[in-house]
């Protein structure tokens, strides 16, 4: 990813009128700016927050399809930002001030009661994102939280009294600001930002799954492994988890994950590369081999095709046995070690070539934003204005699959929101 300045974007301030004057103004009404905006509420502390379209929490709405995975299974700190490609660092320190317990805490105290399920993915118990979508919006409309919907920002100035905020229905000032304007594919998207010459990260896409348009394993879409390991040849990068055979390519978390943290090599390389699957990751090599001698000696009559080992669907198994060009009835007893040996390598590094991507649609991020290391982790409060703030997906920040995305707004909505307002209350 490569890091750059945006030209500086051409303003139109037309002056403020006294009307337009607030204390904290919050920029995007998703997870990250809600939050934001409760926790800078407080008695005498107006909070106008600003959104472009004509609805907010959109994308929490449809997230999780449906349900929202509004965080992760509580871990310790250090666990979880090993879950983050980008801003495992920042987190660490921001993750010690609204940890997941803190989620779980502040969504069943608003009347919303959350479940763990097996793979440690949240949701509410009521199976519908409406009810986080509620918590946000019935908390904020008690505290006083003014939405001002259909208004983008189109540019930010720092002004000696604040920041000036030029918006399509005109000019505001605010005390402070907090920026909250999620992810975006393209770097002409954070055009509003560039008065303030923040560091940006080009932006680049993270969480997709693997096109493998030549490879005939997606004939056998549908199927899946519950715990592979998918290396990228060429790198280190490896990850274990479930797979599955689609249409167009593989996918599963395992694959997810490898996208997730080889975005910016991926990217480099145009998403062409060779992805080495290991189907069983509870096995090695010298197990596969082990455990097929002792089969073959146990059951010597059995035919191969149609006895599969090591909890490989029968299809998938047959798509190995044709791989090493055993005959419809060659039986395990007559396996000689050259041909076992190259059943194990189908089972251990099976390799598909990548040839492009596509979106995973249940939960995609965009990797790159404004630089961390221009940010206090701490407050959240930029390193280069002071009573500026960032929240959520607009820093460079993301997640793999499982809550964790959400789990990132709404710890740095929180921080910024209550350093906005302790700002607010020792000046
Ligand atoms: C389909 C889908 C499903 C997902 N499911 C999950 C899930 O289940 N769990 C999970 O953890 N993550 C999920 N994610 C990721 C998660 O939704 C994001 O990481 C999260 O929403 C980021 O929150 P945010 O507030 O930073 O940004 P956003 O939710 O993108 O909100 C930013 C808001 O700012 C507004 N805005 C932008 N520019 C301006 C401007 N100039 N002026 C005014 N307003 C502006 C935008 O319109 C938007 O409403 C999903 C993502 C998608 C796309």
């Amino acid at each position: 990813m490569g890091q750059c300045q945006l030209p500086e974007k051409m303003l139109n301030f037309r002056g403020v009128s006294t009307g337009n004057r607030v204390k904290i103004a919050v920029i995007g009404g998703g997870a990250a700016g809600y939050f934001a905006a409760i926790h800078a509420s407080g008695p005498g502390i107006q909070v106008l927050l600003f959104e472009k379209s004509p609805k907010v929490l959109s994308k929490v709405k449809i997230s999780g399809g449906g349900r929202c995975n509004v965080t992760h299974r509580p871990m310790e700190n250090s666990k979880l930002v090993k879950n983050y490609p980008r801003g495992e660092k920042f987190l660490k320190k921001a993750f010690a001030h609204f940890s997941v317990e803190d989620t779980f805490t502040w969504f069943e105290s608003r009347g919303v009661p959350l479940k763990i399920e097996e793979d440690g993915r949240v949701f509410p118990r009521s199976n519908t994102s409406q009810s986080i979508v509620d918590a946000l919006q019935d908390t904020a409309d008690k505290l006083g939280v003014t939405a001002h919907l259909s208004t983008g920002i189109q540019a930010i100035k720092p002004v000696a009294a604040g920041y000036e905020l030029l918006t399509d229905k005109g000019t505001f000032l605010a005390d402070r600001v907090i920026i909250a304007s999620g992810g975006h594919p393209s770097l002409g998207a954070y055009g509003f930002v560039s008065t303030l010459k923040h560091k940006l990260i080009a932006p680049i896409p993270s969480l997709f799954t693997f096109n493998t348009p030549q490879e005939p394993i997606r004939e056998l879409m549908g199927i899946s492994m519950g715990d592979a390991v998918v290396k990228l040849e060429g790198t280190k990068l490896s990850y274990r988890g479930p797979i599955l055979i689609t249409h167009w390519g593989i996918s599963g978390p395992a694959v997810l994950k490898l996208s997730a943290f080889g975005a910016a090599w991926l990217h480099e390389q145009q998403y062409t590369a060779r992805a080495i699957i290991h189907w069983n990751g509870a096995l090695s090599e010298q197990d596969y081999a082990n455990q097929l001698q002792d089969y073959a000696l146990g059951h010597p009559q059995r035919k191969v095709l149609s006895h599969p080992l090591f909890g490989v669907p029968s299809r998938l198994w047959e798509h190995f046995c044709q791989n090493v060009g055993f005959a419809a009835d060659q039986r395990y007893g007559e396996l000689s070690k050259k041909l076992a040996n190259k059943l194990v390598q189908q089972l251990f590094c099976y390799t598909v070539d990548m040839k492009g991507k596509t979106t995973f649609k249940e939960e995609f991020v965009t990797a790159g934003g404004i630089a961390l290391e221009e940010v206090n982790p701490d407050t959240l409060e930029s390193l280069l204005h002071p009573k500026l703030y960032f929240a959520g997906e607009v820093l460079n920040l993301d997640g793999i699959t499982g809550g964790f995305n959400f789990q990132a707004a709404w710890t740095t909505g929180y921080l910024a929101g209550i350093s906005a307002k302790k700002e607010d209350l020792d000046s």
